[in-house]
């Protein structure tokens, strides 16, 4: 009786599991068979200066219009398609297809503007990211100066010292380098005095509970003081309100990003953008 069960349950538990194990792999073909088709499209999201209100650049966000899931979101297929070699054939198009952007706008951004592209830890893992990434700016013929990167504390872990090696070779050609989704990995700490980076980018889920004179709040308000001490840029992400902004304003923090400002914006509305934000101005 009780094997029998047992039995069962094995047999239950295998097919759950071939279930998910079939569901994965169907989404990692739909999402090579995107690719193919086209399906993806990269929106800019613009940070500004909270002082002067003066745009300093847009992070390039992917997004894919499945013709049978629709609108997917990336914090849905990114995981997955980290988990395999997809993450390779994914990041090289948004890369691309970023760079080639970048070329058409290049000559009607205003100095200083740069576009930040996220960079995954599987990308980061690879032996020639950095060089892959000046030759493919070349191949555009965008300037280096106009690139920042995005890493998360995630994508130092798995290789360090490699990591190192490219922060330091893309700093040298002009590439910024900015610490994404700060305080919701670990060691964050020691990676801002030991590693090469320029910016520091407070996660949302800080910046949302900042008026509730907490935890958040605390780590928030001694993350502006440390980086003003080690002279990093820092941005906050997911600004909604004006109290988040006035607050993050007012203890020194340089820039914002969220929709208080802007969503982020098909390409083709980024120049109209910038028109409409130095008209206000
Ligand atoms: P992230 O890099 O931390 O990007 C910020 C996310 O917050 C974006 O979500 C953005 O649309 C959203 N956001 C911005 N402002 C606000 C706000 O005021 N309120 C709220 N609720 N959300 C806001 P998105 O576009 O869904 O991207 C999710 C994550 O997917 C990104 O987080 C990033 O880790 C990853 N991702 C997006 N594009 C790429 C890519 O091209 N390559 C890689 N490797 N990862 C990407
Ligand atoms: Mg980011
Ligand atoms: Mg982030
Ligand atoms: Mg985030």
């Amino acid at each position: 009786e009780a094997k029998s069960l047992g039995k069962n349950k094995y047999y239950l538990f295998t097919e759950a599991m071939n279930a998910q194990v079939h569901q994965r792999l169907e989404l990692e073909h739909s999402i090579a068979k995107g690719l193919q088709n086209r399906e993806f499209e990269i929106h800019y999201q613009p940070k500004i200066s909270l002082k002067t209100l003066e745009v300093s650049g847009f992070e390039a966000l992917i997004r894919w219009h499945s013709p049978e899931k629709g609108v997917v979101s990336p914090a849905e297929f990114i995981p997955l398609a980290e988990e395999s070699q997809l993450i390779h054939e994914l990041g090289h198009w948004m890369m691309a297809e970023v760079l080639h952007q970048l070329n058409e706008w290049c000559d009607q951004l205003p100095a200083g503007v740069r576009i930040a592209m996220n960079i995954s830890a599987r990308q980061m893992a690879q032996e020639n990211f950095a060089e892959h990434l000046i030759s493919l700016a070349e191949q555009f013929n965008v300037p280096l100066s106009r690139l920042e990167i995005e890493l998360t504390e995630t994508s130092i872990l798995t290789d360090e010292a490699l990591v190192r090696q490219h922060l330091y070779a893309l700093r040298t050609v002009g590439v910024k380098v900015c610490l994404d989704d700060f305080g919701t990995g670990y060691s964050s700490l020691t990676f801002l005095r030991s590693l090469p980076i320029d910016t520091v980018k407070i996660d949302r889920s800080f910046v949302m509970r900042l008026q509730e004179e907490g935890e958040s709040r605390a780590i928030v308000l001694s993350v502006l003081e440390l980086c003003e001490k080690l002279r990093l840029n820092t941005v906050a992400e997911g600004i909604e309100n004006h109290q988040q902004f006035d607050t993050l304003l007012e203890h020194g923090c340089r820039e914002g990003q969220g929709y208080l400002i802007a969503r982020p914006l098909p390409a083709a509305k980024v120049l109209d953008y910038l028109r409409t934000v130095v008209k206000r101005a």
